[in-house]
């Protein structure tokens, strides 16, 4: 039967549950428990896909063709497995399943509850993901804070699964702040006492607590917390901060956090094994050498907007034994009349454009692949990435003009980046992108093939937009090699340009495959040209 780990988060936002959640799993996976991971989201919004990245940080997109949040990359990161649908709910999810339900008149003419109908809706979206993926352990992470208005009937559903399941199939973490005051100089745990009241007064009990702080919490005050709390001395955590977010997991198994939660699961469990990834944690520790890439990006004034991208840079690095540095570029910036892109790129070895929508910073974007072509210098365009780098071409070298995607200019003369037909009618703005696996063909002999080294390969997608094929040969014939075709419907996936060191530009998602030991093929060509003297 499977079991439940809870992480909810108290006191303040940002303490790092994913990670947490995270590294749980990854510390139970390495005993050789089967796990599998879900995020729930309290807002209303069905899925973030309709989101500002600015405020919510990246999308993150399942194989399956889900937007989700972008904690579920941080899952994947570590556990190495790709999630599914169920792995990411939000309030708006749920509530939409409650309503089309009632119009069905599958409550049987009840009043529709927060308790039990919500709450219910909720718990079947823990115990389906049990089932579905048959894992021993489903671990899942509450977003917010405990005390937000929207996070109440998730709060509810996981005393109802405490009380139901009983203390040997359900184990709470609770993950809390210890912050340290200045002047005083001392770390305080009054927040962490109210902020597990709180919690208590919604009748569900911690089993563990992770205590986030600068620096490890003094014994005496962990007793002191334990007591408070009612948690075992031995079930509270230090969570402190750290350089390397790797090491997070080590540090947690020096505590024994998974040996807490599958004792009280009374579950057998062998020796770990985490070999692989103390390798990991030395070569990340022992980077030395640096290499700078420019990251041209409309939401760069949040890193997050990026994280996928930037986690798989860095993956790539570690194979190169180099620490990779963004040099953030805001693409608005670069279409002032007076911008000094020379200076811009000054210290950077290579180029990345990502992925974006609409008009905004998209010629400041065509300014940076311009000068990547123009300058020799490694390029990497991903999604917008590779729509604006054919249009800067087809402009630029093929001599095209009004060229445009009709994303930014419906009426162009020249839509090099056009709908498709079962685009033309779609009204929804929320989860209608071509989502999640496709499969591409890689044309022997390209950049592409060799990097994968295998001829049809699966990768995440997340566009409205597709090349036109109607300007193929046109750019061909002026050396784009169209390396990468999704066969079935015949469309440009993966585009280079031969002439150059390294330029390339795929229609999909290369960043969310990337594994810390594990780099994606375009980025570690991307990353190795950079650092090739
Ligand atoms: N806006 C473009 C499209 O919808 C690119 C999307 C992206 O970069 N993810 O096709």
């Amino acid at each position: 039967m499977t079991k439940y780990v809870f992480v909810t988060g108290g006191v303040v936002s940002g303490l790092g549950k994913g990670i947490t959640a995270s590294s749980i799993a990854l510390l139970l996976k390495s005993r050789g428990i089967k796990v599998f991971m879900q995020k729930f989201d309290p807002y209303i919004n069905v899925d973030p896909g309709t989101m500002n990245p600015i405020q919510h940080g990246e999308v993150f997109v399942t194989q399956d063709g889900y937007e989700t949040d972008l904690d579920l990359g941080h899952y994947e990161r570590f556990i190495d497995e790709e999630l599914n649908y169920s792995s990411n709910i939000t309030s708006g999810k749920i509530f939409s399943s409650v309503i089309e339900k009632e119009r069905k008149g599958e409550y049987l003419g009840a009043t529709v509850q927060m308790i039990p109908h919500v709450t219910n809706e909720i718990k079947n979206k823990i115990i389906e993901a049990g089932v579905s993926s048959k894992a021993d352990i489903v671990i899942t992470e509450i977003g917010g804070t405990v005390g937000d208005i929207e996070a109440q009937s998730f709060l509810e559903s996981i005393r109802q699964m405490q009380y139901e399941h009983g203390k040997e199939n359900v184990f709470l973490v609770h993950t809390t702040l210890v912050p340290f005051i200045y002047g005083s100089e001392e770390l305080k745990s009054k927040p962490t006492q109210n902020g597990v009241r709180d919690l208590r007064g919604l009748g569900i009990m911690p089993n563990a607590l992770v205590l986030r702080a600068p620096f490890k919490t003094p014994d005496a005050m962990k007793q002191k917390i334990a007591s408070f709390c009612l948690v075992p001395v031995e079930n509270v955590i230090d969570s402190i901060d750290v350089k390397n977010i790797y090491q997070i997991p080590i540090n947690y198994y020096e505590q024994g956090i998974d040996e807490v939660i599958l004792k009280q699961f009374k579950m057998e469990y062998k020796k770990a094994d985490l070999k692989e990834w103390k390798k990991l944690i030395d070569i990340v520790d022992g980077l030395k050498e640096t290499v700078e890439i420019s990251l041209v990006g409309k939401y760069i004034e949040l890193h997050d907007a990026y994280i996928s991208v930037t986690e798989a840079l860095k993956h790539a690095g570690y194979k190169y034994n180099v620490r990779v540095n963004i040099n953030w570029v805001d693409s608005e910036d670069l279409e002032k009349n007076d911008v000094d892109l020379k200076s811009v790129f000054k210290n950077s070895k290579g180029i990345l454009v990502p992925g974006g929508f609409g008009t905004r910073g998209t010629d400041g974007k065509m300014k940076a692949i311009e000068y990547a072509r123009v300058n020799n210098i490694p390029f990497l365009g991903i999604c917008l990435g590779m729509q604006l780098a054919m249009i800067e071409f087809a402009k630029n070298v093929c001599g095209l003009e009004d060229v445009s995607s009709v994303e930014f200019d419906a009426t162009c003369k020249n839509p090099l980046i056009d709908l498709m037909a079962d685009q033309k009618y779609v009204l929804n703005l929320g989860g209608t992108l071509r989502l999640g696996n496709y499969e591409c063909k890689l044309e022997k002999n390209t950049i592409a093939s060799k990097l994968y080294g295998q001829d049809s390969i699966l990768e995440r997608h997340r566009h409205r937009y597709e090349f036109n094929n109607k300007y193929r040969s046109l750019l061909e014939e002026n050396g784009i090699v169209f390396s990468g075709i999704n066969v079935a419907s015949n469309l440009v996936e993966i585009v280079e340009y031969p002439k150059n060191k390294f330029f390339v530009a795929c229609q999909f998602h290369p960043e969310f495959k990337s594994r810390p030991m594990r780099p994606h093929p375009l980025f570690d060509g991307f990353v190795k040209s950079c650092v090739e003297k």
